[in-house]
């Protein structure tokens, strides 16, 4: 097979490794990459923003299958766009990725089906919001309704820091995706990430993670896109993952279907894991970023037929195997992220601390220059490992980073911490 993954993060670096592992596969190529991607696939300046130049390279090539790794592509239809053209692509239609791209829709879609879900408002303008902030008090979330890169959300401890996210996203700090606003009840809770793969009727269970958001050691500092990851989850307990499966996941699908939008692809959950059980409190319609990198090390199966199935609508009776082991990914970024940061610094030490045993690297944000390997973006590099356990998974990761020589970079030290603590006897273990 030909195949074209679209995007040039860490996740697509994993997505790439795992592709072109696959004995389905003759030729890969990425769009538009980086210098990580690069070894497992060729490398093409294509804008991803460009439909009609998507499909004419793909027609060109002969791609039987496109790969559509970030939410923007996805959000603007480029998977309708190919199919259009006769071209298959795994992800999401347009409609089906208001999931994501719209806080409101999920919402609705949620109340409609009964999907378990913090109660919430809807609002497109300042005074209305505002009236219903002071009615319902703090602490209380408030979100832009559309894509906002992550930064969309303010989870509001009291009513000032609230109403200053409203008139913030209403004055337009996030354009046309802050037109709309949904405010939220704060859920209190552990919040894990579930990941499933649908074929727009049937949905089976990827893996649970959980991600590190801030930027310091301890959940100190500003939000980020993802300082690390570990999967599985020791929180997902069986009887976790099936209550998601059936309150959450699966009503969700048959919902997509019964409104004329089926959802083919992955179904990224936010959950909170409350007193009344898991909550809904966002989707995610393709992979998380640094999560995928820690689930593609653990799918023990070839991921190419389980994509094919998703678009094909042949995911029922489909089976995937998993490593019973826990993955974990340190994510090493540039200093200065989230906030500014130089491109252009030197790494080395790469080829060293990738042949720690069950090490695996994925670039996020690299490209090569002259024969070196240059820092190109905030979240740099993926350091992920295997381990029997979280702290071996743990002490796999970082023995590789000290290995790593880039003195203008940084990462957390604690990655996979609330996991290592379960792994300790019940009176040692650090509070939480
Ligand atoms: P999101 O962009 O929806 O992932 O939200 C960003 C972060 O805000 C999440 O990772 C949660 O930690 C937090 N969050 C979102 N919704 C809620 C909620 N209803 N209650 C408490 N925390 C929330």
């Amino acid at each position: 097979m030909h195949i074209l993954l679209l995007g040039s993060g860490g996740r697509e670096h994993a997505l790439a490794w795992k592709i072109a592992a696959s004995p389905l596969v003759t030729k890969l190529w990425c769009a538009p990459g980086n210098a990580g991607i690069a070894r497992e696939a060729e490398c093409v300046a294509l804008d991803v923003a460009d439909h009609a130049a998507v499909i004419d390279f793909c027609r060109r090539n002969s791609i039987e299958l496109v790969v559509v790794g970030p939410e923007t592509p996805l959000a603007a239809g480029i998977v309708d766009d190919l199919a259009a053209a006769g071209i298959k692509a795994f992800g999401p239609g347009k409609q089906a990725a208001q999931l994501e791209g719209s806080k409101g829709f999920t919402k609705a879609l949620c109340t409609e089906f009964g999907i378990p879900t913090a109660a919430y408002a809807r609002f497109d303008n300042a005074a209305d919001a505002r009236a219903y902030l002071r009615q319902q008090g703090a602490p209380i979330v408030v979100k832009a309704d559309g894509l906002a890169a992550g930064k969309g959300v303010v989870v509001a401890m009291n009513l000032a820091d609230a109403e200053a996210a409203v008139a913030m996203m209403f004055d337009g700090a996030f354009g046309k995706a802050g037109a709309d606003v949904v405010i939220e009840e704060y859920l209190a809770g552990r919040e894990i990430s579930f990941f499933a793969l649908s074929d727009g009727e049937t949905a089976i269970p990827l893996a649970s993670a959980q991600d590190h958001k801030r930027v310091f050691d301890h959940d100190q500092g500003p939000n980020t896109g993802g300082m690390g990851a570990y999967s599985p989850t020791p929180f997902v307990t069986a009887e976790v993952h099936n209550t998601i499966m059936e309150k959450i996941i699966r009503p969700t699908v048959s919902g997509m279907k019964a409104r004329g939008t089926p959802f083919r692809g992955v179904l990224y959950a936010g959950i909170m894991l409350t007193a009344d059980g898991p909550k809904l409190f966002e989707y995610n319609v393709r992979f998380g970023d640094p999560e995928c990198q820690v689930l593609m090390l653990r799918m023990m199966s070839d991921i190419v037929p389980a994509m094919l199935a998703s678009c094909d609508g042949q995911l029922k009776n489909f089976d995937l195997r998993w490593f019973p082991q826990t993955a974990l990914t340190v994510v090493m970024a540039a200093r200065g992220y989230p906030g500014d940061y130089a491109r252009g610094s030197r790494i080395g030490g790469l080829d060293d601390a990738g042949k720690i045993e069950d090490v695996e690297i994925f670039h996020a944000g690299t490209i090569e220059k002259d024969g070196a390997i240059l820092a190109n973006g905030g979240r740099v590099l993926n350091v992920c490992a295997l381990g029997n356990t979280a702290s071996e998974a743990q002490r796999r990761a970082y023995a590789a980073v000290d290995r790593i020589k880039w003195e203008e970079g940084f990462c957390r030290r604690d990655i996979g911490w609330q996991a290592v603590e379960r792994e300790k006897p019940p009176g040692s273990r650090k509070e939480e």
